[in-house]
């Protein structure tokens, strides 16, 4: 059984996880619209890969006895700046996101409940994975992306 603080705060991990996916899907619409498709499918593989996190939650939620709460999510932002701009948001949010897990963990650590911390074992991992990758990214966006030679061919790689 979850405390009702872990159930809690692992309900509300799997709507961030929802609202994770609406937001890189709002990425992906931009950046369609910029005509940045290759850019656009790199956001909706990542909306995917948030769904399929948010159904892990899902899983371990319900196996550990547990009720799952969908809730209204905010409006994700539609609107960058540039290319640039948006990937940016997508590093913040998953330094955002790592915090989440971070402060998860330290809930199950102070609960005792060892299944859960090793069930966010892999979240941990995961988000340093993510970020690193979204901080090249954005560097080489930075270094090339004014250029649209540059910005075409991270594009082409990003697809
Ligand atoms: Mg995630």
């Amino acid at each position: 059984m979850l405390t009702a603080s872990l159930h809690d705060a692992l309900n509300q991990q799997l709507n961030e996880e929802l609202f994770s996916s609406n937001l890189y899907l709002s990425l992906s619409a931009f950046l369609d619209d910029r005509s940045l498709e290759g850019m656009a499918k790199w956001m909706r593989r990542q909306a995917h890969e948030e769904r399929k996190h948010m159904m892990k939650f899902y899983e371990f939620i319900r196996k550990r006895g547990g009720r799952v709460r969908p809730t209204g999510l905010p409006q994700p932002p539609t609107d960058w700046g540039s290319a640039r701009e948006a990937f940016e948001t997508a590093l913040a949010h998953e330094v955002k996101m790592s915090q989440h897990i971070n402060e998860l963990v330290n809930l199950a650590d102070a609960e005792k409940d060892r299944a859960t911390s090793g069930f966010l074992r892999g979240f941990v991992a995961t988000q340093a994975e993510e970020e690193a990758t979204l901080s090249d990214i954005v560097a080489k966006l930075g270094a090339f992306g004014t250029d649209p030679n540059g910005l075409l061919s991270m594009d082409r790689h990003l697809s």
